[in-house]
């Protein structure tokens, strides 16, 4: 395999580029990210010619995977052919608007934006702007972007900036806890509950190794917001349109946040995000309110009509028994395959999402029987449940290094690109066959 196109390319990048990319993620990969040419179906083919088996599936917004189905692709051709964009409403995102509000019951409104982060950004505005209160609860090892209000870490009690240029007094806003801890949700609203305006949470950790909310959890943060007046905002950015189907992760769990960020899959691969919630407070947001929300690009018609189009296909077709069955079959295949050789470490995942924690203790070989009966929902009747990651401490104390040298190294020298670190989760599309799924699973073997 030569890699001498993607060499070239990452040292023109570094001159030219700060780390040599746009995102920091992708030159996690050592010592070089590898350039990528096309896509074709669940797999890319790099600058050199070599073709992987793609599960990192632009991290997450690929639901139908790199070959877009004809109607799709129509009419992103025929947008973008018909003049970018305009600076004033399209047709095409009324229609967007209607396809989330039929589907996702707690959503009755929706703004549209550019970026996940962007979301998280607007929705934390609105939840400040329409509560009169300043501070955010938010989970230890969530991701909600790469912005001030929630690059924080530490704890409710110590909170600090997780990057340089964030100041410390916007930090102390940020309430961070451990996620399933129904104490220190507990604490902080005893302390702070007049001036909580929101719980933001992930309803899966997805950014952090996959870690599943214990039974309950989500229950009791909806009963606790709503006792004391604070929303409650599901980050929806990963898990949305993927986990649950077209409902969301938040229709698996039966909860209606007041809430629900939005990107990747509703945008079909282009730059999105958006805001939903209940009409009375996104109504709260400029021009019907006060709470200042605008983008030059928000809405942009190629983007509506790639989240329309690819929204609509998933309803029409079998595209979520397709991906959701592929995931199953990683993650049980993945279980047998460490029972053998790797008992320590532990799967986790649910729907099309998928990751092997090199956690230090697993269910061992014993429980192999039974392991895949819950259908890897991570759900207490699961016999290897006791070892899924509960919070992000159990993610961060797993063997991140070695996950970084075996998978890295070893999955890429066999064909499978896997995500670049030990916390991204893995996304199955569309576009993947069974025979990609038992390539992969033949990798891992080799590989552990
Ligand atoms: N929220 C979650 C849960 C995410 O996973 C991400 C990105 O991965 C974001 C927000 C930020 O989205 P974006 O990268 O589109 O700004």
């Amino acid at each position: 395999m030569t890699e001498d196109n993607s060499q070239e390319l990452y040292d023109r990048a570094l001159s030219v580029m700060p780390g040599g990319v746009n995102s920091a993620v992708r030159a996690a990969i050592e010592p070089y990210p590898f350039f990528v040419r096309k896509g074709e179906g669940g797999h890319v083919i790099d600058a050199d010619g070599n073709r992987y088996i793609d599960w990192v599936m632009g991290l997450g917004p690929l639901l139908l995977g790199h070959d877009l189905p004809e109607p799709v692709q129509a009419s992103i051709q025929q947008k973008a052919s018909e003049g970018p964009m305009y600076g004033t409403p399209t047709p095409v995102e009324v229609d967007l608007a209607e396809f989330v509000v039929r589907h996702v019951p707690s959503v009755e409104k929706i703004r549209f934006v550019n970026s996940g982060t962007e979301a998280t950004v607007s929705a934390v505005r609105l939840a400040r702007g329409y509560t009169g209160r300043n501070k955010i609860v938010v989970m230890q090892g969530g991701y909600h972007g790469a912005q001030e209000s929630t690059l924080v870490e530490g704890d409710a009690e110590n909170p600090r900036p997780s990057s340089a240029g964030i100041p410390q007094s916007f930090a102390e806003h940020t309430l961070p806890v451990p996620f399933n801890d129904e104490d220190a949700i507990r604490e902080v609203f005893d302390e702070h509950g007049d001036d909580i305006a929101a719980v933001l949470t992930e309803p899966i950790l997805g950014n952090y190794g996959i870690v599943y909310p214990e039974d309950g959890y989500h229950e009791f943060l909806r009963e606790i917001t709503d006792d004391h007046g604070s929303l409650l905002i599901f980050d929806e950015v990963i898990t949305g349109f993927r986990v649950g189907g077209l409902g969301c992760a938040q229709s698996e769990f039966g909860i209606t946040p007041d809430l629900t960020t939005f990107g990747k899959i509703i945008g079909g691969g282009f730059p999105v995000g958006a805001i939903g919630g209940r009409a009375e407070i996104v109504e709260h947001f400029t021009p019907s309110g006060d709470v200042f929300q605008a983008g030059t690009f928000s809405g942009h018609p190629v983007t509506m009509a790639a989240g329309l189009e690819t929204l609509q296909f998933a309803a029409a077709n079998d595209v979520y028994d397709h991906v959701n069955g592929l995931g199953e079959r990683l993650r049980c295949g993945l279980t047998d395959i460490l029972a053998d050789q790797a008992p320590s470490y532990t799967v986790t995942g649910t729907d099309s999402m998928f990751k092997v924690i090199f956690t230090r203790e697993g269910p061992g070989p014993d429980s192999l029987e039974e392991q895949c009966e819950a259908g890897c929902r991570q759900n207490a009747t699961c016999p290897r449940y006791d070892y899924c990651p509960k919070n992000a401490a159990d993610v961060k104390n797993a063997e991140t290094e070695r996950w970084r040298r075996i998978f890295w190294g070893q999955m890429k020298d066999q064909d499978v690109f896997l995500s670049q670190n030990q916390f991204e989760c893995q996304f199955v599309s569309y576009g993947h066959t069974e025979e990609d799924v038992e390539r992969t699973l033949e990798a891992y073997k080799e590989a552990l």
